[in-house]
């Protein structure tokens, strides 16, 4: 099979499991998504993104609020699920490989949810390590891949949780990082919109959603998020949204819309300095202070 047209698709799924997001919404009497009901809905997702064709990976991390955890494929695995394709035990007749992949991310997900009841956590999840990661592992299968097989790769990201403007600048490198290496990143949004995550898939080219019925999710996995990017282009997709493209401010990581920027460096400043924070450069031109003295002249002549 694996002739010179052979063509594979990696999709690295990032699913935000933020505690505090998602112990607010089991809180509510009547969630409308609960995160074993989004996990089902992205495994239907995963096992449908299989099935379409056999060489097709898939990749599960979670980004959780103080690390990213790389949940599936294990090391180990990655050889076993590749070679063994006989294995006696059969459970509900289900595809063992599938049966396999469900039950090691719901034990991962569980285990990482009880492991970390102690700890104290943010409002925000670690977005911008979790994409590294899956970028690593891409580069990694890139170079891995059986010879002759052309692999596309993406990344989808399901977010629920706030942005964090701390995290723009390591965002940012890997964004540009998955736009050179042809990697699209998607992003279903469950809840708070994101500035970031909407500049990533402008970036990339890929589809950025807020799903408007979060109950609807698998519905719209399937349906947006299931086509590859060449097939995207003959369907009729949700328009595209408006991309909220502030940057974040070097000094105090707030987003801005019209800030000072570094002729050296290209550093984003929300206030005036005269040295550069970043690369010590010294501005002889100090512009603020000259046009107070000639609107104060103006009234006396
Ligand atoms: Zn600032
Ligand atoms: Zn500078």
């Amino acid at each position: 099979m694996a002739d010179s047209t052979s063509t594979c698709s990696l999709v690295v799924i990032i699913l935000d499991t933020n505690p505090a997001w998602w112990g607010r919404q089991s809180n509510h009497g009547n969630p409308k998504l609960s995160l074993s009901k989004c996990v089902d809905s992205l495994m239907t997702f995963a096992n449908s993104h299989l099935m379409m064709n056999h060489l097709n990976k898939i990749a599960f991390i979670a980004a959780h609020s103080n690390f990213s955890h790389f949940m599936y494929p294990k090391r180990q695995q990655r050889e076993v699920t590749d070679i063994d394709t006989n294995i006696g035990e059969i459970n509900d007749g289900k595809y063992e490989l599938f049966d396999r992949m469900n039950n090691q991310i719901k034990d991962e997900i569980k285990s990482l949810v009880l492991k970390n009841m102690e700890v104290e956590f943010e409002n925000d999840s670690l977005i911008a390590g979790a994409l590294s990661m899956a970028l690593c592992y891409i580069h990694r299968m890139e170079k891995e891949k059986p010879i002759g097989v052309k692999m596309t790769s993406r990344v989808l990201v399901v977010k629920a949780s706030e942005d964090n403007p701390a995290q723009y600048m390591n965002l940012m490198n890997t964004v540009f990082t998955a736009q050179k290496q042809n990697v699209v990143i998607d992003a279903c949004i469950l809840d708070n919109d994101s500035g970031l995550l909407q500049q990533a898939c402008d970036i990339t080219g890929g589809v950025y959603l807020k799903i408007p019925q979060p109950q609807g999710m698998l519905q719209y996995l399937l349906w947006v998020y299931l086509p590859d990017p060449s097939t995207r282009e003959q369907l009729t997709l949700p328009a595209r949204v408006q991309v909220d493209y502030r940057a974040a401010c070097f000094c105090h990581r707030n987003l801005i819309d019209i800030g000072y920027v570094c002729s050296v460096c290209l550093s984003i400043f929300c206030s005036f300095s005269p040295i550069c924070s970043t690369c010590q450069t010294t501005f002889k031109i100090i512009a603020p202070p000259k046009l107070t003295k000639k609107k104060s002249k103006k009234p006396t002549t």
